[in-house]
């Protein structure tokens, strides 16, 4: 009925299930509300804000933050709705009909929603789930496809797999695109190509605070790159687009992260002891991981998924092709994964 944009015909918006499920291991975030000092702070600090007042429009305090942590300049900081608002940003910048933007599949789905809704051919390159990463085949598209801008996530969602440092900058020196690194789990890793930033001007890389920093409700994420690439988004990015609410939450967060050290330690246990019980149960495969999700290969999939919605636990059924049969299991707090695994133990006894 309505005329609208042609290259949103095809597109299926992102959509998830937001039943009331008792226990939510579907969308990566955090088990745990924000530790008790931290929310302190933020709400004292919300008792001295304008409300009536736009917020400020460069989000000074929150870059100058964020740099003085991670031993750049401010102006190398640029800061947005999630990280999700900044990769679309990146795709407006660099996209646009005619022009592609690469990246390895599988991996987020949004980067090839993002390429679709800015116009952009959206260049998918197919990677094996099991192979290591074979850094050839990205730098060979590239360059056939002469794409603008590449999008690499490291570690991956939702393979948990990660990228070497070295295949990183070997990608860097092989391609003239910018390179964004997609370092959304990066606290539950460790690695980080941040020290690139100095070598390589075509590098940029995102982060968020909405899995190991608990803020998925207030959206903020934040991106490290080339002065000009943050002077240039400005282009696409509106005007105040970082709420007040959010710049506090998150320079707060930022500046009280060691309070968070705990949480992130308990995942990162979690995780090996969630693999390794699964590994023990017949029909399913376990990848390594190096976020704070699992990918399963479950051989009764279907019936895995009715069993676990029945005892009110969510997961995320992954697609087709290589990632048929998988799902997705965000670590939760212990309690909620002993209840995923005490699940998933009657599943495979077929007990259910
Ligand atoms: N990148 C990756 C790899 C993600 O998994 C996600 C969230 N699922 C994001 C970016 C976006 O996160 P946010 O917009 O909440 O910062």
């Amino acid at each position: 009925m309505f005329d609208y944009c042609p290259n949103l015909e095809k597109l299926k918006p992102y959509s998830v299930d937001e039943a009331d499920w008792d226990i939510k291991l579907d969308a990566n975030e955090s088990p745990c509300n924000l530790p008790p000092l931290v929310r302190e702070r933020i709400l004292e600090r919300m008792d001295y804000l304008a409300f009536n007042r736009y917020p400020d429009i460069e989000g000074r305090d929150l870059r100058v933050a964020l740099a003085e942590g991670l031993g750049l300049t401010w102006q190398q900081v640029a800061i947005g709705n999630g990280s999700s608002e900044l990769l679309l940003a990146l795709c407006q910048l660099f996209g646009g009909p005619g022009r592609s933007i690469a990246f390895p599949t599988p991996s987020f789905s949004m980067y090839g929603i993002y390429a679709q809704v800015t116009g952009s051919k959206a260049l998918s390159i197919p990677l094996a789930l099991e192979e290591v990463f074979d850094r050839d085949a990205v730098v060979a598209a590239v360059r056939k496809e002469d794409a603008k801008l590449l999008l690499l996530c490291n570690p991956n969602n939702p393979t948990g797999a990660v990228i070497d440092q070295e295949d990183i900058e070997y990608i860097l020196t092989q391609v003239s695109c910018p390179v964004v690194v997609d370092e959304a789990y990066y606290e539950f890793y460790g690695k980080s190509s941040i020290k690139l930033l100095g070598e390589y001007e075509n590098l940029i890389i995102t982060r968020t605070f909405s899995k190991a920093y608990g803020l998925a409700a207030t959206r903020a994420g934040y991106l490290m790159g080339n002065p000009e690439v943050v002077r240039l988004l400005e282009k696409v990015l509106m005007p105040y687009h970082v709420n007040a609410i959010t710049q506090i939450a998150a320079e707060t967060v930022w500046l009280m992260r060691d309070q968070f050290e705990a949480t992130i330690r308990q995942i990162v246990v979690e995780r090996k002891r969630m693999a390794d019980a699964l590994k023990e149960l017949p029909g399913i495969e376990v990848y390594p991981s190096q976020t704070n999700f699992l990918l399963l290969k479950v051989a009764a999939h279907k019936i895995c998924l009715e069993n676990l919605a029945a005892a009110q636990i969510a997961v995320r059924a992954m697609g087709t092709g290589v990632l048929t049969n998988c799902l997705r299991v965000t670590v939760g707090t212990p309690i909620e994964n002993d209840a995923f695994l005490t699940a998933m133990r009657k599943i495979a006894g077929g007990q259910l």
